[in-house]
């Protein structure tokens, strides 16, 4: 048997004293358990529906599967549990969880998550949310199996959530009372995410970039000597490393990083950083030790484990075959120094055909049009560079090319989109808004 939550949405009034109880019984931050409104004013003809959800406890738990620190682990009744002081802070689980559960603490720095209040359990009462719910929509059950939801706004992801979901067909729900705050769903604009999201990950974007360029340099030195890529690789590392290890919450917990290297992709692909790193300075300071093909052999698989760290928690086909994955960045940065030069025709032509498949980025916001742009026009203007043959003119072409691989980089990570119950939610009910616009706008003969 599994325990689980047990929720009714049509008993469910929004009052968050769920959400109250558990920062209460736990000292988590708000929104460890959130309830989400959508239609919160009752607008007529559309769904209401509130939703009260923490972690899910799943069967198979891509956040325990993924997280490099090993800070998850199943307790004796299958419940997940999330030890902070074993957590860095690194986040990677909030990307796998397609249920929003895991949420950073910024002042603490580790993850937060729902435990089924241990203690509590342990003297055989059940969870603070459970008790502190005033109409009954929010229980504890016990299922040999728990079934599949069958929403089509729920993501079926196939990791089995210890969750029973009733009561979300109803088209009014009982009577709410607006909360001043409609939550960010209804209230950012999308530029805006847009551009948080963007700028929040410029320590990424500047790792994925360092890493990209010295790979790529040694992959060309292998296939040609003239690069100058002996040190250079190692200081962009090292540096690329350092910025990793800036970017967590805890980093004094850095150390962690390599533990889960059997399923974590986050735990192999810094582990490919190092060693790809350590081969660099073996390189610098005892000439010849590593073979050139060895070391670019490595190269190209550090450049691999870093696309799986994200292919891992968003499989779209789209995204494979992104230009700004750096696998294909990282060859493609080297074709620059391979005679023939065809080889980087064929490389950007391939470049270029990704941009061309991913025109819809003109329909997001100034940020991401202004870089899609600034990709598209690198590559062309690469070659007008190259055309003249001089020196300066070529230097000028691959600062072209960095900048057009470094604007594909974030918009690889703005098109990055692993499955979340927020986006899933709302795609629906704007669809069904959309839907019932349409349908008025025909019965009064306006369109
Ligand atoms: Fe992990 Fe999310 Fe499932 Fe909870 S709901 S077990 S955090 S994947």
């Amino acid at each position: 048997m599994r325990r689980g939550f047990d929720f009714d949405a049509s008993l469910c009034v929004a009052c968050n004293a769920c959400n109250a109880a558990c920062m209460l019984e736990n000292g988590f931050q708000p929104g460890t358990r959130s309830v989400r409104s959508w239609n919160s004013e009752a607008l007529p003809l559309f769904s209401v529906i509130n939703l009260s959800m923490a972690c899910n406890q799943c069967e198979k738990p891509p956040c325990l599967e993924g997280c490099p620190a090993k800070a998850y682990t199943f307790d004796s009744t299958g419940a997940v549990i999330h030890h902070q002081d074993r957590c860095m802070g690194c986040r990677y689980c909030t990307w796998r969880c397609p249920y929003d559960a895991p949420k950073i603490n910024e002042a603490k720095g580790f993850i937060e998550k729902c435990h089924f209040c241990t203690e509590r359990a342990a003297d055989g009462i059940e969870p603070a949310c459970v008790t502190a719910c005033p109409t009954g929509a929010l229980r504890m059950t016990e299922l040999d199996e728990f079934p599949s939801a069958g929403i089509e706004w729920f993501p079926e992801t196939g990791i089995k959530p210890s969750l029973r979901l009733r009561g979300t067909d109803h088209r009014s729900g009982p009577l709410i009372i607006p909360a001043d705050d409609p939550g960010p769903d209804e209230e950012e604009s999308i530029p805006s995410v847009v551009a948080t999201k963007v700028l929040k990950e410029w320590s990424l974007i500047l790792f994925s970039l360092l890493v990209t360029s010295a790979s790529a340099l040694i992959i060309a030195y292998a296939l040609n000597g003239d690069v100058p890529a002996v040190k250079l690789p190692a200081v962009m590392l090292t540096v690329a490393l350092i910025i990793s290890f800036a970017h967590l919450g805890v980093p004094s917990k850095s150390w962690r990083a390599i533990l889960n290297i059997a399923s974590s992709p986050l735990s192999r692909e810094i582990l490919m950083v190092i060693i790809t790193t350590a081969m660099a300075y073996l390189n610098w300071f005892i000439p010849g030790t590593i073979h050139p093909f060895i070391h670019a052999g490595v190269a190209l698989l550090t450049l691999i484990s870093a696309d799986l760290v994200f292919f891992a928690a968003d499989r779209s086909p789209a995204l494979k075959l992104h230009s700004g994955q750096l696998f294909f960045s990282g060859i493609y940065m080297a074709s620059w120094f391979i005679v023939p030069s065809t080889v980087f025709l064929v490389f950007s032509m391939l470049a270029a055909v990704s941009v061309i498949m991913r025109y819809r980025s003109l329909e997001k916001g100034q940020l991401i049009r202004s870089l899609y742009y600034l990709r598209a026009l690198s590559i062309p203007a690469v070659f007008m560079m190259l055309y003249p043959g001089r020196e300066i003119t070529t230097t000028i072409a691959l600062i072209v090319l960095i900048a057009g691989i470094a604007a594909d980089r974030t918009l690889f990570l703005d098109d990055f989109s692993p499955v979340n119950i927020k986006e899933t939610i709302s795609d629906h009910f704007n669809t069904e808004y959309e839907e019932e616009r349409n349908k008025q706008r025909q019965n009064a003969g306006l369109s």
